[in-house]
């Protein structure tokens, strides 16, 4: 790559999947491969390794006749769960939720509120 640095990871079933979505994009961004700067393709066995994902998987999936993820509670006293196989699921917007949705189980609402005023104002923050 172009004075970018190429991670050698790349076995030639990787490249050859790879290579389907590269064409993909180069109809729309021609000179995509002149323009990385660093390339490291993953798999599932990638997402397993370095995330511990189950199988390598995108995140659980749970259809909605088949039950809801659990929420942010647990049997265990001072334990509790969030992230993307809680309730409300995948996704880094609902991987977010899930942590306010824990948060506020913490704390009663005018707790909530108060906190509020911890935050530094908007214009602080420019
Ligand atoms: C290829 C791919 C593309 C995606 N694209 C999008 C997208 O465009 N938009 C979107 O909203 N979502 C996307 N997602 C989904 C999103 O990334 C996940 O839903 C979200 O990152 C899950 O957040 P999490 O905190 O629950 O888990 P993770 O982000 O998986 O974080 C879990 C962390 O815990 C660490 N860990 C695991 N086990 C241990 C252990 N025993 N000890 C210490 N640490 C441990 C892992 O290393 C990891 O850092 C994508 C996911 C994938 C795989």
């Amino acid at each position: 790559m172009k004075g970018g640095k190429k991670i050698n990871n790349t076995s030639t079933k990787k490249r050859e999947k790879a290579e389907t979505l590269f064409r993909a994009i180069e109809k729309i961004i021609p000179d995509l491969r002149d323009r990385i700067v660093l390339e490291m393709i993953g798999t599932p066995l990638t997402h397993s390794r370095f995330l511990r994902r189950y199988r390598g998987t995108y995140g659980p999936a749970i259809a909605a006749k088949e039950g809801r993820f659990p929420g942010c509670k647990t049997p265990i006293k001072g334990l509790y769960r969030v992230g993307d196989s809680t309730l409300p699921g995948i996704g880094v917007p609902a991987v977010a939720a899930s942590g306010i949705l824990c948060a506020n189980s913490l704390v009663s609402r005018p707790e909530s509120v108060g906190l509020l005023s911890l935050l530094p104002s908007a214009s602080s923050l420019q």
